[in-house]
């Protein structure tokens, strides 16, 4: 195995090989905890072991731990809690989203992915959920398709019905509509990717509402297209569904003009304190 370089590989060889310093001291700390996830040794809610136990049984400082340890909360693997009382020290969570949208999120503020292109990839995401959802109820009964619950979604839109709606809870609550809408389509990797995009985004979206003109008559055509979506999947209307959502989703972006918008769109000085 000697001269071998990969993470995994260089954990397997951990003080044998003399070409150990090819590879980053904190990626042999991340081969590591993957290995003990894939292995199901550790599960969510699970602890990782003490700083000092990985350090020791890896060969590496403890800096190197820390690094691996701030990756993996940066991807949404792990919590950290600080103290020494028992809840202290890294616990594993199941957050795949906390990690995209991070990374999408830099990436924009980069300039390096433009808004409009989180919007198109938003839109190819949730035209297939929905569709998905509406076949669900389409087929429901037939070899062994349930039928998906859709009342949170219909509770979400009574929600946004009230008229001391804020445009900041607006959006928190059109959010948990679509989203979902799109848990409901069964793929978890659809609905992180999808958590992701929208909270790349969602100053943007707030700042391009807060310019809106008529903010109360933009909301109302909102609050009529979603009840549209919902009675389309409700129907079991794929291809209405969809295209529903997706008129829905550019309509609001262009109306927004942050359909073709970079970064700098939203730094115009009227941003949002929230
Ligand atoms: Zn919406």
């Amino acid at each position: 195995m000697c001269g071998r370089t990969t993470p995994r590989q260089a954990v397997a060889t951990a003080g044998r090989c003399p070409t150990l310093w090819l590879v980053r001291t904190h990626e042999l700390v991340l081969a590591r905890i993957e290995r003990d996830l894939s292995a199901g040794r550790l599960t969510v809610g699970g602890r990782l072991p003490a700083e000092r136990t990985l350090a020791a049984e890896l060969g590496v400082s403890r800096a190197s731990v820390r690094e691996a340890i701030r990756v993996l909360e940066a991807m949404g693997i792990i919590r950290t809690n600080v103290g020494s009382g028992p809840d202290a020290g890294a616990v594993v969570i199941d957050n795949p989203a906390a990690g995209m949208t991070s990374g999408i999120r830099l990436h924009v503020a980069s300039h390096h992915v433009p808004v409009g292109d989180v919007v198109q990839l938003r839109v190819l995401l949730e035209t297939w959920s929905v569709a998905r959802v509406a076949d669900l109820v389409r087929t429901a009964g037939t070899d062994g398709v349930t039928p998906p619950d859709l009342v949170g979604a219909s509770e979400v839109l009574g929600l946004m019905d009230e008229s001391s709606v804020t445009i900041q809870e607006f959006h928190r609550l059109d959010a948990a509509f679509h989203g979902s809408l799109v848990a409901l389509s069964g793929n978890v990797l659809v609905a992180a990717v999808m958590a992701g995009l929208r909270g790349a985004i969602h100053d943007y979206v707030l700042t391009g509402s807060l310019r809106l003109p008529d903010w109360p008559a933009t909301a109302a055509r909102l609050r009529a297209e979603h009840r549209g979506i919902l009675a389309a999947v409700e129907g079991g209307a794929p291809g209405e569904a969809a295209e529903r959502v997706r008129a829905h989703i550019e309509g609001f972006y262009r109306e927004a003009e942050l359909d073709g918008a970079t970064s700098a769109t939203a730094n115009d000085g009227n941003r949002p304190a929230g």
